[in-house]
């Protein structure tokens, strides 16, 4: 068997331990060692950037220059067609310092009123590698804001989220079923797909 130092290390360019431990599990199989931004001390840094794609480039490079290993990063959120994609990029901050869901959700909703309710899950995770041009793979999963909130698994907007063709939320689905069709789902399977597979 390979020694962890064998293997090509990659840095995923978060803070999140759910990301990470989802991410390393994939990686395993190709060889890869992946490091997260807490192992290395790696600041978090400010997300300027106007679109999902931005953001996600903006902190895998930040995290390639830092360490001179290939990075990961990731942005998501919630995209509602009747609210110009809103609160898209802004999805955390709806939910203010306290990280207060319900009342992000209940936003959304009041903002909505009569509205048609068409939204989607918008992930993007890009890969910067040093001296190449930074790579973006978006995933996305359509679906409806369903009011009022139903479940207790997930997190963030999953009460209020019934994908296309669902009749439960995906607080209602548990975390195999959510990820069988989950925008991070399809985003990691084109990155995988694309870096390791093409
Ligand atoms: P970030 O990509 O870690 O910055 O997270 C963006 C925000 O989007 C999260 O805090 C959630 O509010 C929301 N979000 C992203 N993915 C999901 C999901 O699968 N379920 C519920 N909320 C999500």
């Amino acid at each position: 068997m390979m020694a962890s130092s064998d293997r090509q290390a990659w840095v995923l360019a978060s803070h999140n331990q759910v990301k990470i431990k989802e991410l390393r599990e994939i990686l395993l199989s190709r060889d890869i060692n992946l490091k997260s931004a807490a192992e290395l001390d790696l600041a978090e840094p400010e997300e300027t950037e106007s679109t999902f794609e931005g953001n996600a480039a903006l902190k895998a490079e930040a995290a390639c220059r830092a360490t001179g290993l290939v990075c990961v990063a990731d942005d998501s959120g919630l995209s509602v067609d009747a609210l110009n994609g809103d609160p898209g990029i802004y999805s955390a901050r709806w939910a203010g310092p306290e990280k207060d869901f319900a009342a992000a959700m209940a936003r959304v909703n009041d903002a909505l009123g009569d509205k048609p309710r068409t939204a989607r899950f918008v992930c993007v995770i890009a890969v910067a590698r040093p001296g190449a041009e930074v790579q973006t793979y978006r995933g996305e999963v359509v679906g409806e804001i369903s009011w009022p909130p139903r479940g207790d698994a997930g997190f963030g907007y999953d009460p209020v989220f019934q994908p296309e063709g669902e009749t439960r939320t995906f607080a209602q689905m548990n975390s195999e079923e959510k990820r069988t069709m989950s925008h991070r789902a399809r985003a990691l399977a084109k990155m995988i797909a694309a870096e390791f597979d093409a």
